[in-house]
């Protein structure tokens, strides 16, 4: 979950940009260059067929979003600020994790007809400030360099159709600020771990959708859903096809059957998704946005039918080192997976 502060509006290209270290610069530049060792498996071989269940990983299908969560919250990781060397390893984590289930790179173009799992933009500098006892991001100087940060984004092509479903969540937190990490498990390693079990559960089952399946993972949501917006300003896919946008933020925490949503108006996706929570048992609010908002916002902005789904509890702990994995309830998580998968299923075929 982020403020909203309308910053980090104007995206440009990447041609300016001076790195304060070394990592993404080979994420950018593969095409002309060898990768070094550790960013080696960002880049795919070949380019893959059409995914299917017989190319995956049996290992890759057997995770839970638990696991995800565990992953992406660890010390390792740093926070996963936007940015960052743990954005990084994160990014390579879910690259690891979108080739091992066989789906296809739908980030930005590369030579001979490749895509990369990546999807690059920059973002300018922050300040951090505490506001509510909440660690936020505010808009540094617009005059300084700015920072390669990426998306990551691959999916499962749909049987007959140009037509699109995205399953999005961002996978950026907040960092480590004054000595205390920002493990952000329910913000948002809650929501990769939901939309790829989605995405494991049907790639089990075996089934084709009809429209291409897409999983997005935004970076920069913290401060001010600035990937999500660089993929709407700058789409690796035909924003035109997109049928509906699920994005799920900070799902793990509260009462099992206690959700909320952010949407511009009662569009399918909602509509899909309450459905979802209907069949379930389960209920859903319409929240209040009191400043703060998610990655539905640009698609909505738009007109692409977009929800974020999230936990009616989710400022309890948020933006604090206290969201860590012993906070994320299991069962939630596998009641939030159970109606994205039921939305999925509705409209991808
Ligand atoms: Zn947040």
């Amino acid at each position: 979950m982020s403020t909203r502060r309308g910053f980090l509006k104007c995206l440009g290209g990447l041609g300016a940009c001076l790195l304060p270290w070394n990592g993404w610069t080979n994420l950018f530049v593969i095409s002309s260059q060898p990768a070094q060792a550790s960013f080696s498996n960002l880049v795919p071989e070949k380019p893959p067929e059409l995914s299917s269940i017989q190319e995956t990983n049996s290992s890759y299908l057997q995770r839970t979003a638990m696991d995800d969560i565990l992953a992406l919250s660890q010390q390792e990781f740093e926070g996963r600020r936007a940015g960052s060397r743990g954005e990084e390893k994160a990014a390579i984590y879910l690259v690891d994790q979108l080739r091992g289930l066989g789906l296809d790179p739908l980030g930005d173009a590369l030579e001979n007809q490749q895509r990369n799992y990546s999807h690059a933009f920059t973002i300018y500098p922050v300040n951090e400030e505490f506001s509510n006892g909440r660690l936020t991001f505010r808009q540094g100087d617009p005059n300084s360099l700015r920072t390669p940060s990426a998306n990551i984004i691959g999916g499962l092509m749909g049987t007959h159709t140009n037509e699109s479903i995205i399953l999005s969540a961002h996978y950026d937190h907040l960092g480590i600020f004054q000595g205390k990490l920002y493990p952000g498990a329910n913000d948002n390693a809650s929501g990769v771990g939901c939309i790829l079990d989605v995405m494991r559960r049907l790639l089990r089952e075996g089934l084709k959708p009809k429209r291409n399946l897409v999983l997005a993972f935004w970076s920069a949501e913290e401060m001010g859903f600035v990937g999500s917006h660089a993929f709407v300003q700058n789409p690796t896919i035909p924003l035109s096809g997109v049928q509906a946008v699920f994005n799920v933020d900070t799902v793990g925490n509260g009462p099992v059957g206690d959700f909320a949503f952010w949407a511009n108006n009662n569009n399918p996706a909602v509509q899909a998704v309450q459905a979802a929570v209907s069949r379930n048992k389960a209920n859903m609010v319409l929240a209040p946005n009191n400043g703060h908002n998610s990655d539905q916002l640009y698609f909505n902005s738009e007109h692409i039918p977009a929800i974020t789904l999230m936990s009616r509890d989710w400022l309890n702990k948020n933006h604090t080192p206290e969201d860590i994995t012993s906070f994320v309830e299991p069962q939630k998580i596998a009641l939030a997976s159970d109606i994205l998968y039921e939305a999925v299923r509705e409209l991808a075929f």
